[in-house]
């Protein structure tokens, strides 16, 4: 292929060439006197990106799944009752990884394309009058159907109850690109991932945790090794780790959160979500749905979206792919075949956004759906077109959210 491949899948994300350039490091001893000179101001900065003071942070080299794992096993005891969600593949695999390690999950289905049901919360919440539930899991972005629930919303369902259930987020498709707010929202535990906000290869799992979820730590007593928190915080503090880090990664996240930080988290997540807008024009202006059933649940990071009946999303991305070098997002479980997704973090700008449309157009004609050509990249070009700045100048009501 000439060009470009064009990556437009939730996760791993386009990396900027800054930050692929910090990956390249040579090797070095992980136990030099000076490598916390690296490591402690890496651990503050990850920090300020989940918008947090007093949280601590730990990067395992993992995916995002083994923060849930970190998350659980560091907290919890077998037979304890957690409180979640399922509306979509991750919602659901975050409580099968719980059952697995034998905590009892009371499960609230809901239909895919909703986020976390808050009034259901709330009363289940009010009634544990005795405490049962220790922790409430919430996914922040479902990204096998592009929702996003309200997290301070949980946080005031929990309060509101006068409940002391610590509060688990995956936030591994939102935190760095979507607003998050670690400690105004008092998210015990956030866990993320290095491949898709942060821009890195998959490598990393990336999590923030409370004082409080940290105090859990003494009564919890899932089986758990090299996920121990004891043992990160024993060498951490130091600025070392219990076992071989990933130097590479931890080069190439320190690129990365310079890179936000610099940017500043406000306007990351402003750009993410103009981005976002401009997809949901081009959904729009080709007659199609998105996988997200209200306009509250739209997700800033992926956009999944439904073909006509009888159409095969597979069969969509197969020829984006061979024919024009563009990947696209599967759709999951449930949705399998039915939604293709738009992966609109990391690192873009809008006119990668219009090669994920155009060539999403063209394979959608060449298997025979009806969409008009060039529709959905003219309602995208005209909505970037108004702000003259990008994101930069995103005023209200020039690039509101509907
Ligand atoms: C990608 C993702 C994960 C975890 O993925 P890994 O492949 O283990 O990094 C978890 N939750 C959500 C919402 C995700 O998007």
């Amino acid at each position: 292929m000439n060009g470009i491949a064009g990556l437009f899948v939730p996760g791993p994300t386009n990396i900027p060439e800054a930050v692929r350039r910090a990956l390249d490091v040579p090797m070095q001893d992980h136990r030099a006197p000076d490598l916390p000179e690296f490591t402690l101001p890496l651990f503050a900065d990850v920090r300020k990106v989940f918008k947090s003071q007093s949280a601590q942070v730990f990067l395992f080299p993992s995916s995002g799944t083994g923060g849930w794992e970190a998350a659980i096993t560091n907290t919890l005891v077998p037979g304890d009752k957690v409180l979640a969600a399922r509306f979509g593949q991750f919602s659901h695999l975050w409580i099968e990884l719980c059952r697995r390690h034998g905590l009892e999950v009371e499960i609230i289905d809901v239909d895919w394309g909703a986020g976390v049901p808050l009034e259901i919360y709330a009363d289940r919440l009010k009634a544990d009058t005795t405490h049962e539930i220790k922790a409430v899991l919430a996914c922040h972005n479902e990204t096998t159907t592009g929702v996003t629930s309200d997290i301070a919303g949980v946080r005031r369902a929990l309060d509101d109850a006068g409940h002391p259930a610590l509060l688990f987020v995956d936030g591994v498709s939102s935190i760095a690109s979507i607003d998050f707010r670690m400690d105004e929202w008092g998210v015990d535990i956030a866990v993320s991932g290095s491949q898709k906000g942060f821009m890195l290869p998959a490598g990393l799992a990336i999590l923030c945790v409370s004082q409080k979820a940290l105090e859990a730590r003494h009564r919890a007593a899932l089986a758990r090794c090299y996920f121990d928190f004891n043992d990160m915080i024993a060498t951490n503090k130091d600025g070392y780790f219990p076992y071989t880090p990933a130097m590479s990664m931890l080069h190439g996240l320190r690129a990365s959160v310079d890179r936000l930080l610099e940017e500043g988290m406000d306007n990351v997540f402003a750009r993410h979500h103009y981005l976002a807008e401009g997809v949901r024009r081009a959904v729009d202006a080709w007659g199609l749905d998105l996988c997200a059933k209200e306009p509250k649940w739209h997700s800033d990071t992926v956009s999944a979206i439904y073909l006509p009946d009888g159409f095969d999303s597979g069969a969509l991305l197969k020829r984006a792919y061979s024919r024009y070098g563009v990947s696209l997002g599967a759709g999951l479980s449930k949705v399998a075949g039915k939604v293709f997704r738009i992966g609109h973090l990391g690192d873009l700008n809008e006119i990668m956004v219009m090669m994920a449309l155009a060539g999403s157009e063209m394979a959608m004609r060449d298997i025979g759906v009806q969409v008009e050509p060039g529709s959905g990249v003219a309602a995208a070009q005209e909505y970037y077109r108004q702000a003259e700045n990008g994101y930069r100048d995103a005023k209200p009501g020039l690039i509101a959210a509907e």
